[in-house]
């Protein structure tokens, strides 16, 4: 004897039997792969939330001083942008290298 499962479909309503997705209109039905999917979503929004809060604090950062009142300030903080610029070029450059070697 199979253990049957059944599960209501949330969206539609319809009685599905020992399926992941309904069978009437094709939502997600079982719970640990909702969850799954949830905790997944979570954890890849927290990391571009991470990267984005990094990379616009450090921005503003070089931004902000690239327009100080003295030279010497100033001119580092050029060069250290322009730095900046070249590892994200070569970065873009290494990850595209990376999506050709792989595909
Ligand atoms: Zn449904």
């Amino acid at each position: 004897m199979t253990f049957q499962r059944t599960i209501k479909c949330s969206n539609c309503g319809h009685f599905n039997t020992n399926r992941d997705y309904c069978e009437h209109c094709g939502e997600l039905i079982n719970p640990k792969l909702k969850r799954e999917l949830r905790d997944k979503k979570r954890v890849e929004d927290r990391e571009e939330e991470e990267r984005n809060r990094v990379k616009s604090n450090f921005e503003l950062f070089i931004d902000r001083n690239r327009n100080h009142k003295n030279i010497f300030i100033r001119l580092f903080f050029q060069l250290l942008y322009g730095i900046w610029f070249i590892v994200m070029a070569i970065g873009a450059f290494i990850a595209w290298l990376f999506a050709a070697v792989a595909a």
